[in-house]
């Protein structure tokens, strides 16, 4: 289907979101409660909708799964008359005060824009999509060592990845665990002596990849090394992520060299009116976080709405 022809002038949004995960929904409660107009968009694959089970999150004695944290999110949203529609955002563009924005199903035009469309975690090569999945929910592979390290309290560790990166990975779960192990991706590990040094120091193990044959077997994830298979209670795939700021990019927003969108201490981009919250912007990378940046970012946008026109009931 064609996307539908721009909305007239008078139909120009307050805000559009794009992207419903922590940051994007925490944003569409916010500017709900304000009494703004908003349409939020999101494309399906919230980072946040693959923790089976978060257990650093306040206020979730015992835990709460990411689906189930969404979809409250979702529900406390449309109690306030933000509905998320599913839609790809293909571009933003500036046009005087307002923005274009371009999914695959509509345009419309915004007075502001929030960009909270997350990063995508690199997998591990050759690691199926089903085996992924199923590892992931019964915790044999883990990507945030800050969320769930403590899960893996004494447990026999694996972490994929080399260079620094790779290093200090390994040594942040060495604070859990004293069974790491650091295996390289493709095929022999990239450490200078510093990284060798601090390694051998923690007590953290090196071997060589390429990585690859992962099955599960009972309790463990096994993966075939260049020194054989080992079986680790948890793996940490530690090979970075893209950051999904390509919308903003192109829109003239300022990133740094890996991607992460530059914002002031009020969620602004280096485009007037354009706003980021969440893991696309340089951070934590934690729920706790993008909600943080989301309430910054929608009361700017609030204030910035009301300097142009007051804010009247
Ligand atoms: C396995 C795993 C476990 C984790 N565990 C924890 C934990 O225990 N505690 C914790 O605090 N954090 C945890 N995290 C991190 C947490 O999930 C993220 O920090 C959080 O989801 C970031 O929220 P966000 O809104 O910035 O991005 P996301 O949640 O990734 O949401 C971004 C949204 O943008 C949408 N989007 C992207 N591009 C477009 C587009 N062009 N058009 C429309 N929509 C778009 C996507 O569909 C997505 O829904 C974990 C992450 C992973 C992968």
């Amino acid at each position: 289907m064609p996307p539908a022809l721009l909305s007239s002038d008078s139909e120009t949004i307050d805000c559009a979101i794009i992207g419903a995960g922590p940051a994007g929904l925490t944003a569409a409660i916010y500017l709900a409660r304000f009494h703004l107009t908003t349409r939020l968009f999101d494309c399906g694959s919230s980072r946040a909708a693959m923790i089976p089970r978060t257990h650093n999150h306040a206020g979730f004695p015992g835990g709460i799964p990411g689906p189930e944290l969404l979809a409250r999110m979702h529900r406390q949203a449309r109690d306030y008359g933000a509905t998320c529609e599913a839609a790809t955002v293909t571009a933003i563009e500036r046009t005087g005060d307002d923005f274009v924005v371009r999914t695959d199903r509509t345009t419309l035009r915004a007075r502001t824009v929030l960009l909270a469309t997350g990063v995508v975690n690199h997998r591990p090569a050759g690691l199926e999509d089903a085996l992924h999945d199923d590892a992931l929910q019964r915790g044999l592979l883990r990507y945030c060592p800050i969320c769930d390290g403590y899960e893996v309290t004494d447990r026999r560790v694996g972490v994929i990845g080399t260079s620094g990166h790779g290093m200090r990975e390994a040594l942040f779960l060495r604070g859990y665990t004293g069974d790491v192990t650091l295996i390289a991706p493709d095929t022999e590990h990239d450490l200078d002596d510093a990284c060798i040094a601090a390694l051998d120091d923690a007590g953290i193990r090196r071997v060589d990849g390429p990585c690859g044959d992962y099955r599960i077997n009972g309790n463990h994830l096994i993966v075939r090394t260049a020194t054989g298979e080992l079986a680790f209670d948890s793996i940490y795939p530690a090979l970075g992520s893209r950051i999904r700021s390509e919308l903003a990019v192109a829109a003239g927003a300022r990133a740094s060299e890996d991607g992460c969108l530059e914002v002031d201490d009020h969620q602004r981009t280096s485009v007037p009116g354009l706003f980021a919250a969440g893991d696309v912007v340089k951070g934590l990378d934690q729920i706790s976080h993008a909600m943080g940046e989301a309430g910054v970012a929608a009361t700017t946008i609030r204030n910035l709405l009301a300097e142009r026109h007051p804010i009247r009931r």
